[in-house]
């Protein structure tokens, strides 16, 4: 056993750090601002089919939704809190001229996957707009907030400890991390994992860029599922409805702007017009950590992991994130940390 430094505070973080510290590691989590994470802001929709997910990206995220009852259940234990987790599937909504839509996801039934099409009904309340719905059975979603509170609770309770700095240099050598040099002090362990989201950028030379998210909390409106669409996604949680989310090229710029609510409130009421009353309890935005081809980057050297660029995703991804990065500490592999290795953006001389 030995000291594992993690630098982010994130779910890619935490949930790296949950592994670790379960398996006995000593732990020290470095974080700038732990409320900075867009982790606490995401929806928490687990949704590999209605995102359309393909190939390799598509098995990384299915992987990850298998994983996630059992990973919600370890963490309710560990930390002590409760984490809600919705199961029995996501509706995908197919508006009108989306019909092709339906291929997608009777290409996925092909595969075995339960999808079941249903019509929308009269009382429901949806738009005229709405022409089917694939309801992607499998599909789940998780109350995001209690999932951070619990993470950073089971690792207080198994004794990682927390410290607040802005990591600016990782001093490597070949192959190796020898210290990390903060703003306050420098830091040394055995074995590194950085999962610094969009920030990655600013520590390594590695493609991450921000795409800002921003989202709506809605008291007094109710949902009995997530209904997913191209004009907005509803995400009900206990006690409000979540209204996701804008996707803008702007760097960091931060807070909510007049257009990015418009477009939320257009959105939603295009497909349950019956929203149109519903009280604004919050606004929100994050940056999502993308990358040039939409997946995540692993870098691995001899004694660090990088885990970064989930992009539209990582809270779907925390719990295969964090057994592949324990699976490398102890020495093996995961074929995951090739398909998405860093190398891929390695220019061909
Ligand atoms: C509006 C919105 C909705 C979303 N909805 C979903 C969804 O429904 N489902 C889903 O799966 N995903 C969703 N996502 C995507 C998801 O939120 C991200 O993929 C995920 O949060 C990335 O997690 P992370 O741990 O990599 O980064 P973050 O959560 O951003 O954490 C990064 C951490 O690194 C720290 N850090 C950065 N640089 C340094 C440094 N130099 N020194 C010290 N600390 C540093 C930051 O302070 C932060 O704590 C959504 C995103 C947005 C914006």
């Amino acid at each position: 056993m030995g000291k594992v430094v993690v630098v982010g505070s994130g779910v890619i973080g935490l949930s790296c750090a949950l592994y670790f510290a379960l398996e006995g590691e000593k732990v020290q989590v470095i974080t700038r601002n732990p409320q900075e994470a867009t982790s606490w802001v995401a929806g928490g929709m687990l949704a590999p089919f209605s995102e359309g997910l393909e190939g390799e990206l598509f098995d990384f995220s299915y992987e990850s939704l298998k994983a996630y009852p059992q990973f919600v259940e370890l963490l309710q234990e560990v930390s002590g809190r409760r984490v809600d987790l919705w199961r029995g599937g996501i509706y995908r909504l197919v508006l009108a001229g989306e019909e092709e839509l339906l291929e997608v996801g009777r290409h996925y039934a092909e595969r075995g996957h339960k999808v079941e099409v249903l019509q929308p009904m009269e009382l429901s309340g949806l738009s005229e707009e709405v022409r089917w719905i694939l309801h992607y059975q499998e599909e789940a979603w998780v109350d995001v907030e209690q999932l951070m509170e619990a993470l950073m609770s089971a690792l207080k309770r198994l004794g990682a400890e927390f410290t607040i700095d802005s990591i600016r240099e990782v001093h490597r050598q070949e192959d190796r991390v020898l210290e990390l040099r903060g703003l306050v002090s420098t830091y040394g362990g055995d074995f590194y994992l950085f999962a610094t989201g969009a920030w990655t950028g600013e520590l390594f030379n590695l493609p991450v860029c921000p795409i800002k998210g921003q989202a709506i909390k809605l008291r007094d409106a109710y949902l009995d599922r997530v209904h997913y669409s191209s004009a907005s996604y509803l995400i009900p949680r206990a006690g409000y409805l979540y209204v996701g989310a804008t996707s803008e090229d702007v760097g960091f710029l931060p807070g909510n702007t007049l257009e990015g609510l418009k477009k939320l409130s257009e959105g939603a009421l295009r497909v349950a017009p019956f929203l149109s009353r519903a009280l604004v309890k919050e606004v929100l935005y994050g940056y999502r950590p993308s990358t040039p081809d939409g997946k995540p980057i692993f870098e691995v050297g001899e004694n660090y992991l990088i885990a970064t660029g989930h992009y539209r995703n990582g809270i779907l991804h925390a719990p295969i994130t964090g057994q592949i990065a324990l699976e490398y500490l102890k020495g093996s592999s995961s074929p995951f940390l090739k398909s998405f290795s860093s190398r891929r953006f390695l220019t061909k001389a």
